[in-house]
């Protein structure tokens, strides 16, 4: 079977998430023992590789119990409980929250403060449980609302009050607009933040042109990633032809077709290592 592949130049790990690899991976090279809060990137391929080399996740209950040691904070951020239990059990913190999470975590506590007085509600658009959305309500002292579509806006939001509404960082810019108008449209007086991180709103053109551009499509994200799930959804609808795995092992050479231009593209949590590996495999396969 012939077949021509191209990696997605644009795709790979986004800044935050480099910084955060790059940070522990320094450690681990250094040999300094430390324990990352939550999975670092949502990818279990490259997770495994981190704990090949040292790396040990804790869960928010086990650090609880933790004393002395260092922890790592992945660039989704944590909320503001996580540092008072760092300094009660003398953990050193390894804050590699990303200064775009950072700035937004700011903006949800000042915007908290001015409107909760008035009986103003901050709104979240984003996953609940998410890592992300934690450390953003968090900022509230449990007080913001989060909503993950226009069904649980209707049914969490008080529209006799005012509404400040924010997203999580890595949502759909199409799927906020919609949430928002919702909430305007109910009459209720709304402030609408753009918080959706440029690194993700700005790969969206660009991805359904390749996406568009290409007879098939492998998508490569672990299953966890929030923005795994907006970046495929993107991609299949404008290539129905969009197969999403989380690693090479998962590639279905059937659904390929002879004369196929393949594109590889991915999450902002998916390595560029691990594109190039599913690269080989396909280019290799071309060759026999
Ligand atoms: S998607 Fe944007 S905000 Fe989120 S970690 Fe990456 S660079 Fe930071």
């Amino acid at each position: 079977m012939k077949l021509s592949v191209e990696i997605d130049p644009r795709s790979g790990f986004c800044n935050g998430v480099v910084r955060a690899v790059e940070k522990a991976e320094s450690y681990l090279r250094q040999g300094e023992k430390f324990y990352s809060l939550g999975a670092i990137v949502h990818n279990s391929v490259e997770l495994e590789r981190l704990k090949a080399k040292g790396l040990e996740i804790i869960s928010a209950q086990e650090l609880e119990t933790l004393h002395d040691k260092s922890v790592l904070i992945r660039a989704h951020g944590e909320p503001p409980r996580t540092y008072r239990t760092a300094e009660r059990n003398n953990l050193k913190i390894i804050d590699c929250t990303c200064p775009v999470v950072l700035q937004l975590q700011k903006k949800v506590r000042e915007v908290y403060h001015r409107i909760a007085p008035q009986g103003g509600q901050v709104v979240i658009f984003g996953k609940t449980g998410h890592a992300e959305v934690n450390g953003l309500v968090g900022q509230t002292d449990g007080g913001a609302i989060v909503v993950d579509s226009i069904e649980t806006a209707a049914r969490k939001i008080d529209f006799t009050r005012p509404v400040a509404l924010f997203s999580q960082t890595t949502k759909g810019a199409a799927e906020y607009a919609e949430v928002a108008d919702f909430i305007r449209k109910s009459g209720t007086q709304v402030e609408v933040f753009d918080t959706i991180c440029k690194q993700v709103s700005q790969r969206y053109e660009h991805l359904r042109q390749f996406a568009a551009d290409h007879s098939a499509v492998v998508f490569v994200s672990g299953r966890e990633s929030s923005n795994g799930k907006v970046l495929f959804d993107l991609c299949s609808s404008v290539n129905p032809r969009c197969y999403r795995i989380e690693n090479v092992s998962q590639i279905d050479i059937s659904v390929f077709r002879d004369g196929d231009n393949v594109g590889i593209c991915g999450a902002t949590s998916t390595p560029k290592w691990q594109l190039e590996e599913i690269f080989v495999y396909l280019r290799d396969i071309t060759e026999q």
